[in-house]
């Protein structure tokens, strides 16, 4: 490749992780978290740099590194300390999906294939006696130390809203 090309190549690359960023809210130290409570169902869908996970955005080079993103893969399956639901609700983990192209985990969305950048989603869905009596969900996502702030959209039966958490906060409210 000639000097001239790889230049262009760069600028074309360093543009599209700039446009990446904005497009796709991909922010280190921010990650999306959608709720969705449903009469017998919650449902918790993870939108996450992998950075806020890892401290890296690409797929493991060493044993350290693998051993990192086995453990924080194991740590997020585990529905129940990841969501604290209000056991009023009476909830029980009944499937946890991950997805990452770099982790080559899941059915990962293409579009998150950007230089640069990679991203983690999760789909967390309990089964629960009546979802609507839950009250709260304490989070520990914030174990993951680089995570500073969940942006928190909940629907339920009698509406939607946003419920933004910054850490050490750890309780998402889910009554209006
Ligand atoms: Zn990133």
């Amino acid at each position: 490749m000639s000097i001239a090309i790889r230049t262009l190549a760069t600028t074309l690359l360093m543009g599209s992780a700039a446009a990446y960023a904005a497009g796709h809210a991909h922010v280190h130290g921010v990650a999306k978290l959608d709720i969705a409570v449903e009469a017998n169902s919650l449902t918790v869908l993870l939108e996450s740099p992998l950075d806020n996970l890892l401290g890296f955005e690409r797929a493991p080079r060493t044993d350290a590194e693998r051993r990192q993103a086995d453990a924080a893969i194991t740590k997020l399956r585990s529905a129940a300390a990841m969501f604290g639901i209000d056991p009023a609700a009476q909830c029980k983990p009944a499937h946890v999906e991950l997805s990452s192209s770099a982790l080559k985990l899941g059915h990962p969305d293409p579009k998150e294939q950007q230089e640069g950048h990679a991203d983690i989603d999760g789909s967390f869905e309990f089964k629960c006696a009546d979802a609507s009596k839950a009250a709260y969900i304490d989070v520990g996502l914030f174990d993951f130390a680089r995570l500073q702030r969940l942006e928190v959209q909940v629907a339920t039966p009698h509406g939607q809203f946003r419920r933004d958490l910054k850490r050490p906060a750890r309780r998402i409210v889910l009554t209006k």
